[in-house]
């Protein structure tokens, strides 16, 4: 039986990719049963609210989504749509595995990391306010249900893929607070429930150096909100970019696939945009239904377009932010053309 799947096109250069991606699924013949529905920019042009409750409904009816990045203003406007989406699903991990992809060349070979960002606190908790004129606040939130529900989230992950080690970026000796109690959590539940993982801990912005000097050394990265998103980008940075990097965002009752990027309104509509983050986001929600409902043969389906898409790369085919000259549409083809 096909699998229900709420489909966001998003904004940007969403759309373009989101049909790119469905192409190369569709060529893959799985089994799933779309439900398209909107949110931001796109919802808003429908005269719908940019979190419209019926996409919500359809994402918890569905259990899974596949999303396109949705734009958020910047200084002002309507409150970011992915970060209302993950707190209104309750969406707490956030999971980015970056490795060099073959035919990507990059200054490091070796770079096969996983970040597990908490996605639902921190400075995102959204409680902002004027003081007074020309005095601003924002208000950095930690609870202890939360950081512990992300730490066991994060060892078993690791428990389950058999990786090695767990590494936390912190600010604790400035946030000693918040920070404090993150780190608290997660070398509590290292001790008592996962010591056969590997833990340590770095301060972040001298983990940061570690991370550009030898991404080698690290293999799960655990980190608050707002850390785990600046230090996405600086992970995708060290494989080649913003256009090859998935992501998932996982709570108790829902997943949402998303790539890492947002919507890059300066390329959208030119064919220009790299689907592959997309692409892989979608591989990542087959491998899902494979792990979570037995479904073998959404897992054969991932597997085929994984090696289709790494053949492709290797025989040079490539978007223009990896330096080739393919449209969004044209690597489609070349992907499908190797399944
Ligand atoms: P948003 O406001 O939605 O976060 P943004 O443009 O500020 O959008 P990103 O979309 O994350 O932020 O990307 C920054 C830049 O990286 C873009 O301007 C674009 O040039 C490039 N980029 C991002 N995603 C892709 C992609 N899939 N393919 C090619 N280039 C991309």
């Amino acid at each position: 039986m096909a699998h229900p799947v709420a489909l966001i096109p998003g904004d940007g250069i969403g759309p373009e990719i989101t049909e790119a991606v469905l192409a190369v699924l569709n060529a893959a013949e799985v089994d799933l049963e779309w439900h398209r529905c909107q949110a931001g920019l796109a919802a808003l042009e429908a005269g719908d609210p940019v979190m419209p409750e019926e996409t919500l409904e359809t994402i918890r009816r569905c259990g899974i989504a596949l999303k396109g990045p949705c734009t958020t203003p910047v200084g002002e406007g309507f409150a970011s749509v992915n970060v209302q989406l993950r707190k209104a699903l309750s969406l707490y991990a956030a999971v980015r595995p970056v490795r060099n992809l073959p035919g990507v060349t990059t200054r490091f070979d070796n770079v096969d990391l996983v970040i597990v960002r908490e996605n639902t606190e921190g400075l995102y908790s959204g409680i902002e306010n004027e003081v007074v004129p020309g005095l601003v606040t924002r208000m950095k939130v930690a609870t202890e249900a939360g950081c512990e529900r992300i730490a066991h989230w994060a060892f078993r992950y690791a428990t389950r893929r058999q990786r090695r080690k767990i590494t936390v970026f912190h600010k604790a000796n400035i946030m000693k607070m918040t920070d404090g109690l993150f780190l608290r959590a997660a070398e509590h539940v290292h001790k008592h429930e996962y010591p056969n993982i590997e833990y340590e801990i770095a301060i972040i912005d001298a983990g940061c150096m570690r991370l550009v000097q030898d991404p080698g050394q690290f293999d799960i990265l655990l980190l608050e909100n707002l850390y785990g998103d600046v230090v996405s980008d600086l992970c995708a940075g060290l494989v080649g970019g913003l256009g090859i990097v998935p992501g998932a965002n996982f709570g108790d009752d829902a997943a949402v696939f998303e790539a890492l990027h947002g919507s890059a309104p300066d390329i959208a509509g030119q064919g220009l945009a790299n689907p592959l983050a997309l692409l892989m986001s979608a591989v990542m929600m087959l491998n899902y239904l494979g792990e979570e409902c037995d479904d073998d043969e959404s897992a054969a389906a991932g597997a085929r377009i994984r090696d289709a898409y790494d053949r492709a790369l290797r025989e040079g085919m490539k978007t223009r932010d990896l330096g080739g000259e393919l449209s969004t549409a044209d690597f489609a083809e070349a992907v499908i053309a190797r399944l």
